[in-house]
Protein backbone atom coordinates (compact mmCIF):
# COMPACT_ATOMS: atom_id res chain seq x y z
CA UNK A 1 0.00 0.00 0.00
CA UNK A 2 1.21 3.43 -0.88
CA UNK A 3 2.09 5.58 2.15
CA UNK A 4 -1.05 7.28 4.06
CA UNK A 5 -0.57 11.12 4.30
CA UNK A 6 -0.91 11.76 7.96
CA UNK A 7 -3.00 14.44 8.80
CA UNK A 8 -3.45 17.30 11.56
CA UNK A 9 -6.72 19.48 10.98
CA UNK A 10 -6.68 22.62 13.06
CA UNK A 11 -10.07 23.72 13.06
CA UNK A 12 -11.53 20.33 12.28
CA UNK A 13 -15.20 21.54 13.32
CA UNK A 14 -15.96 24.55 11.61
CA UNK A 15 -16.66 24.86 7.77
CA UNK A 16 -13.43 23.96 5.99
CA UNK A 17 -12.64 21.26 8.86
CA UNK A 18 -15.79 19.05 8.33
CA UNK A 19 -15.74 19.40 4.47
CA UNK A 20 -11.82 18.24 4.93
CA UNK A 21 -13.20 15.10 6.70
CA UNK A 22 -16.26 14.50 4.29
CA UNK A 23 -13.42 14.34 1.55
CA UNK A 24 -10.67 11.89 3.91
CA UNK A 25 -13.24 9.56 4.51
CA UNK A 26 -13.85 8.83 1.05
CA UNK A 27 -9.99 7.98 0.44
CA UNK A 28 -9.05 5.84 3.95
CA UNK A 29 -6.32 4.22 1.65
CA UNK A 30 -4.71 7.84 1.01
CA UNK A 31 -5.17 9.85 4.18
CA UNK A 32 -5.04 8.96 8.14
CA UNK A 33 -6.43 11.87 10.55
CA UNK A 34 -3.97 11.90 13.59
CA UNK A 35 -4.70 15.51 14.88
CA UNK A 36 -8.16 17.22 15.47
CA UNK A 37 -8.68 20.86 17.13
CA UNK A 38 -11.15 22.79 17.63
CA UNK A 39 -12.25 25.73 19.76
CA UNK A 40 -15.29 24.97 21.40
CA UNK A 41 -17.61 22.56 19.83
CA UNK A 42 -16.41 19.34 21.89
CA UNK A 43 -19.94 17.62 21.17
CA UNK A 44 -18.87 17.47 17.31
CA UNK A 45 -15.38 17.75 18.05
CA UNK A 46 -15.68 14.19 20.13
CA UNK A 47 -17.92 12.61 17.03
CA UNK A 48 -14.95 13.20 14.52
CA UNK A 49 -12.44 11.35 17.25
CA UNK A 50 -14.50 8.70 17.74
CA UNK A 51 -14.96 8.49 13.79
CA UNK A 52 -11.54 8.89 12.55
CA UNK A 53 -9.44 7.87 16.01
CA UNK A 54 -6.90 10.26 16.00
CA UNK A 55 -3.89 10.14 18.52
CA UNK A 56 -4.46 13.21 20.02
CA UNK A 57 -7.18 16.10 20.04
CA UNK A 58 -7.22 19.95 21.42
CA UNK A 59 -10.06 21.77 22.81
CA UNK A 60 -8.36 25.69 22.52
CA UNK A 61 -11.26 26.69 25.40
CA UNK A 62 -9.46 25.53 28.08
CA UNK A 63 -12.50 25.22 30.00
CA UNK A 64 -13.98 22.36 28.10
CA UNK A 65 -10.95 19.80 28.40
CA UNK A 66 -12.97 18.04 31.10
CA UNK A 67 -16.21 17.67 29.00
CA UNK A 68 -13.68 16.60 26.44
CA UNK A 69 -12.09 13.91 28.48
CA UNK A 70 -15.68 12.56 29.70
CA UNK A 71 -16.72 12.52 25.61
CA UNK A 72 -13.99 10.37 24.97
CA UNK A 73 -13.13 8.29 27.96
CA UNK A 74 -14.24 4.91 26.23
CA UNK A 75 -11.24 5.88 24.04
CA UNK A 76 -7.46 6.05 24.45
CA UNK A 77 -7.41 9.13 22.14
CA UNK A 78 -4.98 12.32 24.26
CA UNK A 79 -7.16 15.01 25.20
CA UNK A 80 -5.59 18.55 25.75
CA UNK A 81 -6.96 22.20 26.60
CA UNK A 82 -6.10 25.77 25.35
CA UNK A 83 -3.98 26.93 22.60
CA UNK A 84 -0.72 26.12 23.73
CA UNK A 85 -0.76 22.56 22.19
CA UNK A 86 -1.23 23.81 19.21
CA UNK A 87 2.11 24.84 18.93
CA UNK A 88 2.89 21.07 19.78
CA UNK A 89 0.46 18.93 17.83
CA UNK A 90 1.65 20.15 14.70
CA UNK A 91 5.21 19.05 15.21
CA UNK A 92 4.37 15.82 15.99
CA UNK A 93 6.40 13.03 13.97
CA UNK A 94 3.36 11.09 13.37
CA UNK A 95 2.19 14.27 11.40
CA UNK A 96 3.08 14.88 7.63
CA UNK A 97 0.31 17.47 6.63
CA UNK A 98 -1.07 20.75 8.64
CA UNK A 99 -4.34 21.61 7.14
CA UNK A 100 -4.68 25.55 9.16
CA UNK A 101 -8.49 26.20 9.08
CA UNK A 102 -7.60 28.75 12.14
CA UNK A 103 -9.82 31.50 11.54
CA UNK A 104 -7.89 34.81 11.66
CA UNK A 105 -4.27 35.60 13.42
CA UNK A 106 -4.94 33.05 16.03
CA UNK A 107 -3.30 30.51 13.01
CA UNK A 108 0.06 32.19 12.28
CA UNK A 109 2.36 31.20 15.25
CA UNK A 110 0.83 27.13 14.74
CA UNK A 111 1.72 27.41 11.13
CA UNK A 112 4.94 28.92 11.80
CA UNK A 113 5.64 26.01 14.31
CA UNK A 114 4.54 23.62 11.66
CA UNK A 115 6.86 25.11 8.95
CA UNK A 116 9.63 24.92 11.55
CA UNK A 117 8.95 21.32 12.22
CA UNK A 118 9.40 21.03 8.46
CA UNK A 119 5.47 19.88 7.85
CA UNK A 120 3.47 20.27 4.76
CA UNK A 121 0.90 23.18 4.79
CA UNK A 122 -2.18 23.04 3.52
CA UNK A 123 -3.34 26.60 4.34
CA UNK A 124 -7.23 27.67 4.42
CA UNK A 125 -6.24 30.54 7.16
CA UNK A 126 -5.09 33.15 4.27
CA UNK A 127 -4.84 35.79 7.32
CA UNK A 128 -1.63 33.79 8.42
CA UNK A 129 0.00 35.32 4.43
CA UNK A 130 -2.09 38.69 5.29
CA UNK A 131 -0.46 38.99 8.31
CA UNK A 132 3.17 38.05 8.22
CA UNK A 133 3.46 36.40 4.67
CA UNK A 134 7.13 37.70 4.12
CA UNK A 135 8.05 35.72 6.77
CA UNK A 136 6.24 32.57 6.25
CA UNK A 137 7.30 32.42 2.83
CA UNK A 138 10.85 32.71 3.60
CA UNK A 139 10.37 30.33 6.28
CA UNK A 140 8.67 27.83 3.83
CA UNK A 141 11.54 28.54 1.50
CA UNK A 142 14.91 27.31 4.08
CA UNK A 143 12.64 24.32 5.59
CA UNK A 144 11.72 23.24 2.09
CA UNK A 145 8.07 23.28 3.07
CA UNK A 146 5.14 23.33 0.65
CA UNK A 147 2.59 25.49 1.11
CA UNK A 148 -0.74 24.58 -0.48
CA UNK A 149 -3.38 26.62 -1.06
CA UNK A 150 -7.14 25.50 0.18
CA UNK A 151 -8.33 29.15 -1.10
CA UNK A 152 -11.09 28.29 -4.17
CA UNK A 153 -8.73 30.94 -6.42
CA UNK A 154 -5.00 30.49 -5.10
CA UNK A 155 -5.83 26.58 -5.88
CA UNK A 156 -7.48 27.75 -9.39
CA UNK A 157 -4.11 29.78 -9.67
CA UNK A 158 -1.51 26.82 -8.48
CA UNK A 159 -3.61 24.07 -10.89
CA UNK A 160 -2.94 26.16 -14.12
CA UNK A 161 0.54 26.87 -12.73
CA UNK A 162 1.18 23.11 -12.95
CA UNK A 163 3.95 22.51 -15.43
CA UNK A 164 4.50 26.61 -15.77
CA UNK A 165 7.33 28.25 -15.03
CA UNK A 166 6.08 31.54 -12.74
CA UNK A 167 8.69 33.69 -14.53
CA UNK A 168 6.11 33.87 -17.76
CA UNK A 169 2.92 34.86 -15.46
CA UNK A 170 2.29 37.96 -16.88
CA UNK A 171 -0.81 39.00 -14.19
CA UNK A 172 -3.90 37.02 -12.85
CA UNK A 173 -7.00 37.55 -12.14
CA UNK A 174 -8.54 36.26 -9.13
CA UNK A 175 -12.46 36.54 -9.38
CA UNK A 176 -15.19 37.02 -7.22
CA UNK A 177 -18.75 36.59 -6.54
CA UNK A 178 -19.22 40.16 -5.63
CA UNK A 179 -21.09 38.60 -2.11
CA UNK A 180 -24.63 39.56 -1.28
CA UNK A 181 -24.61 43.22 -2.19
CA UNK A 182 -22.99 43.29 -5.66
CA UNK A 183 -26.75 44.91 -6.92
CA UNK A 184 -26.97 47.55 -4.48
CA UNK A 185 -25.74 51.00 -4.76
CA UNK A 186 -23.23 52.02 -2.03
CA UNK A 187 -26.11 54.47 -0.34
CA UNK A 188 -27.89 51.37 0.19
CA UNK A 189 -25.35 50.07 1.79
CA UNK A 190 -26.02 52.07 5.05
CA UNK A 191 -28.45 49.87 6.37
CA UNK A 192 -27.93 46.40 5.38
CA UNK A 193 -28.09 43.82 8.58
CA UNK A 194 -26.11 40.96 10.01
CA UNK A 195 -28.28 38.63 8.67
CA UNK A 196 -28.59 40.61 4.91
CA UNK A 197 -24.53 40.36 5.01
CA UNK A 198 -24.16 36.16 6.18
CA UNK A 199 -26.43 35.44 3.32
CA UNK A 200 -23.79 34.65 1.03
CA UNK A 201 -25.01 33.43 -2.83
CA UNK A 202 -22.42 31.17 -3.92
CA UNK A 203 -21.01 29.70 -0.84
CA UNK A 204 -21.83 28.16 2.48
CA UNK A 205 -19.18 29.58 5.06
CA UNK A 206 -17.95 30.31 8.72
CA UNK A 207 -19.37 33.77 9.75
CA UNK A 208 -16.34 35.71 9.66
CA UNK A 209 -15.11 35.06 5.85
CA UNK A 210 -18.95 35.39 4.77
CA UNK A 211 -18.82 38.93 6.19
CA UNK A 212 -15.02 39.57 4.86
CA UNK A 213 -17.07 38.60 1.32
CA UNK A 214 -19.79 40.94 1.72
CA UNK A 215 -17.07 43.70 1.97
CA UNK A 216 -15.04 42.05 -0.16
CA UNK A 217 -11.97 42.18 2.53
CA UNK A 218 -11.71 38.48 1.50
CA UNK A 219 -11.05 39.28 -1.54
CA UNK A 220 -8.45 41.96 -0.44
CA UNK A 221 -6.93 39.41 1.41
CA UNK A 222 -6.89 37.00 -1.45
CA UNK A 223 -4.52 39.55 -3.33
CA UNK A 224 -2.18 39.97 -0.74
CA UNK A 225 -2.29 36.23 -0.07
CA UNK A 226 -1.62 35.56 -3.62
CA UNK A 227 1.17 37.96 -3.69
CA UNK A 228 2.81 35.49 -1.53
CA UNK A 229 2.30 32.44 -2.65
CA UNK A 230 3.20 33.02 -6.43
CA UNK A 231 5.79 35.86 -6.05
CA UNK A 232 3.65 38.38 -7.48
CA UNK A 233 4.23 42.46 -7.97
CA UNK A 234 1.34 43.84 -7.08
CA UNK A 235 0.54 45.38 -10.34
CA UNK A 236 0.18 41.55 -11.32
CA UNK A 237 -2.82 41.02 -9.46
CA UNK A 238 -6.16 41.88 -10.68
CA UNK A 239 -9.57 40.96 -9.13
CA UNK A 240 -12.70 40.60 -11.56
CA UNK A 241 -16.40 39.99 -10.53
CA UNK A 242 -17.79 36.82 -12.18
CA UNK A 243 -21.09 35.87 -10.13
CA UNK A 244 -21.56 32.89 -10.99
CA UNK A 245 -18.24 31.68 -9.61
CA UNK A 246 -17.65 28.73 -12.10
CA UNK A 247 -14.10 30.24 -12.92
CA UNK A 248 -12.56 29.89 -9.87
CA UNK A 249 -9.12 32.21 -10.92
CA UNK A 250 -7.57 32.56 -14.18
CA UNK A 251 -3.52 33.47 -15.09
CA UNK A 252 -2.20 35.32 -18.16
CA UNK A 253 1.34 34.78 -19.34
CA UNK A 254 3.62 36.78 -20.88
CA UNK A 255 2.30 35.53 -24.64
CA UNK A 256 -0.56 36.56 -23.94
CA UNK A 257 -2.02 32.95 -23.51
CA UNK A 258 -4.87 32.72 -20.53
CA UNK A 259 -5.40 29.74 -18.45
CA UNK A 260 -8.48 29.15 -16.16
CA UNK A 261 -9.64 26.92 -13.54
CA UNK A 262 -13.31 25.52 -13.73
CA UNK A 263 -15.94 23.71 -12.00
CA UNK A 264 -18.82 23.94 -9.95
CA UNK A 265 -18.44 25.96 -6.48
CA UNK A 266 -17.35 23.25 -3.88
CA UNK A 267 -14.75 23.33 -1.64
CA UNK A 268 -13.76 19.80 -1.73
CA UNK A 269 -12.01 20.08 -4.77
CA UNK A 270 -9.77 22.68 -3.43
CA UNK A 271 -9.29 20.62 -0.17
CA UNK A 272 -8.37 17.06 -1.89
CA UNK A 273 -6.07 19.07 -4.59
CA UNK A 274 -4.18 20.63 -1.49
CA UNK A 275 -4.25 17.67 1.18
CA UNK A 276 -3.50 15.05 -1.57
CA UNK A 277 -0.44 17.34 -2.77
CA UNK A 278 -1.40 18.30 -6.06
CA UNK A 279 -2.79 14.75 -7.13
CA UNK A 280 -5.72 14.19 -9.74
CA UNK A 281 -7.63 11.47 -7.82
CA UNK A 282 -11.15 10.10 -9.08
CA UNK A 283 -14.38 11.87 -7.35
CA UNK A 284 -17.80 12.12 -7.54
CA UNK A 285 -18.22 15.48 -6.96
CA UNK A 286 -21.46 16.79 -9.33
CA UNK A 287 -19.91 17.66 -11.84
CA UNK A 288 -20.27 21.20 -14.20
CA UNK A 289 -23.08 21.39 -17.20
CA UNK A 290 -23.25 23.84 -19.52
CA UNK A 291 -27.03 23.87 -20.09
CA UNK A 292 -27.07 25.46 -16.67
CA UNK A 293 -25.03 28.29 -16.86
CA UNK A 294 -25.98 29.54 -20.39
CA UNK A 295 -23.97 32.95 -19.64
CA UNK A 296 -20.45 33.60 -17.49
CA UNK A 297 -20.03 37.21 -16.52
CA UNK A 298 -17.97 39.49 -15.67
CA UNK A 299 -17.98 43.44 -14.21
CA UNK A 300 -15.72 45.69 -12.84
CA UNK A 301 -15.53 45.96 -8.28
CA UNK A 302 -16.98 49.10 -7.68
CA UNK A 303 -14.17 51.15 -5.74
CA UNK A 304 -16.16 53.14 -3.78
CA UNK A 305 -18.58 50.51 -2.73
CA UNK A 306 -16.33 47.74 -1.74
CA UNK A 307 -13.61 50.09 -0.55
CA UNK A 308 -12.10 47.46 1.66
CA UNK A 309 -10.82 45.66 -1.42
CA UNK A 310 -8.79 48.87 -2.32
CA UNK A 311 -7.58 49.39 1.66
CA UNK A 312 -6.38 45.75 0.80
CA UNK A 313 -4.20 47.01 -2.24
CA UNK A 314 -3.35 49.96 -0.84
CA UNK A 315 -1.56 47.73 2.87
CA UNK A 316 -0.20 45.26 0.26
CA UNK A 317 1.80 48.41 -1.68
CA UNK A 318 3.33 49.92 1.41
CA UNK A 319 4.06 45.95 3.03
CA UNK A 320 5.72 46.23 6.22
CA UNK A 321 3.33 45.92 9.05
CA UNK A 322 0.63 47.46 7.21
CA UNK A 323 -1.09 44.24 6.15
CA UNK A 324 -0.95 43.16 9.90
CA UNK A 325 -2.79 46.14 10.72
CA UNK A 326 -5.29 45.80 8.00
CA UNK A 327 -5.93 42.45 9.11
CA UNK A 328 -6.10 43.08 12.96
CA UNK A 329 -8.52 46.13 12.43
CA UNK A 330 -10.85 44.11 10.32
CA UNK A 331 -10.66 40.83 12.72
CA UNK A 332 -12.17 43.56 15.39
CA UNK A 333 -14.48 45.50 13.11
CA UNK A 334 -16.05 42.32 11.95
CA UNK A 335 -16.38 41.00 15.18
CA UNK A 336 -18.41 44.15 16.19
CA UNK A 337 -20.93 44.22 13.09
CA UNK A 338 -21.35 40.80 14.21
CA UNK A 339 -22.71 42.12 17.74
CA UNK A 340 -23.96 44.52 15.84
CA UNK A 341 -22.27 47.23 17.79
CA UNK A 342 -21.20 48.97 14.61
CA UNK A 343 -22.84 49.61 11.06
CA UNK A 344 -21.71 47.61 7.95
CA UNK A 345 -20.30 50.74 6.23
CA UNK A 346 -18.31 51.43 9.52
CA UNK A 347 -16.12 48.34 8.73
CA UNK A 348 -14.06 50.37 6.19
CA UNK A 349 -14.05 52.87 7.91
CA UNK A 350 -12.33 51.45 10.87
CA UNK A 351 -9.80 49.97 8.77
CA UNK A 352 -9.17 53.31 7.35
CA UNK A 353 -8.63 54.67 10.04
CA UNK A 354 -6.88 52.41 11.76
CA UNK A 355 -4.11 51.70 9.22
CA UNK A 356 -3.66 55.07 9.29
CA UNK A 357 -2.69 55.83 13.03
CA UNK A 358 -0.67 52.82 13.63
CA UNK A 359 3.04 53.27 13.57
CA UNK A 360 4.51 51.57 10.31
CA UNK A 361 6.96 49.32 10.44
CA UNK A 362 9.14 48.50 6.78
CA UNK A 363 11.02 45.19 7.87
CA UNK A 364 9.01 43.86 10.60
CA UNK A 365 10.43 40.76 12.87
CA UNK A 366 8.31 38.33 14.32
CA UNK A 367 7.61 40.39 17.74
CA UNK A 368 7.06 43.66 16.01
CA UNK A 369 3.98 41.58 14.15
CA UNK A 370 2.75 40.60 17.59
CA UNK A 371 3.13 44.14 18.97
CA UNK A 372 1.13 45.72 15.91
CA UNK A 373 -1.52 42.97 15.95
CA UNK A 374 -1.83 44.00 19.41
CA UNK A 375 -1.91 47.63 19.49
CA UNK A 376 -3.93 47.55 16.09
CA UNK A 377 -6.56 45.32 18.39
CA UNK A 378 -6.46 48.29 21.25
CA UNK A 379 -6.31 51.16 19.00
CA UNK A 380 -9.65 49.75 16.46
CA UNK A 381 -11.70 48.94 20.18
CA UNK A 382 -11.00 52.64 21.31
CA UNK A 383 -12.43 54.05 17.85
CA UNK A 384 -15.25 52.08 18.24
CA UNK A 385 -15.99 53.34 21.51
CA UNK A 386 -15.94 56.49 20.56
MG1 LIG B 1 -11.48 32.31 -1.69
Amino acid sequence: MEKQIRLAILGSTGSIGTQTLDVVRDYPDKFRVNVLTANNNVDLLARQATEFNPEMVVVCNADKKNELIELLKETDIRVMGGTEPLNDVVALDSVDMVLSALVGYSGLIPTLKAIEAGKNIALANKETLVVAGELIIEMAENNNVRILPVDSEHSAIYQCLAGEDYNTIEKIYLTASGGPFRRLKTGQLENVTVKDALNHPNWSMGNKITIDSATMMNKGFEVIEAKWLFHLQPEQIDVVIHPQSIIHSLVQFIDGSMKAQMGLPDMKLPILYAISSSQRLKTSFERFNFTDYPELTFEKPDKEKFKNLYLAYFAMEKGGNMPCTLNAANEVAVNAFLNEKVTFLQIAELVEQSIHQIPYIAKPKLEDYIQTDNETRVLTENLIKK
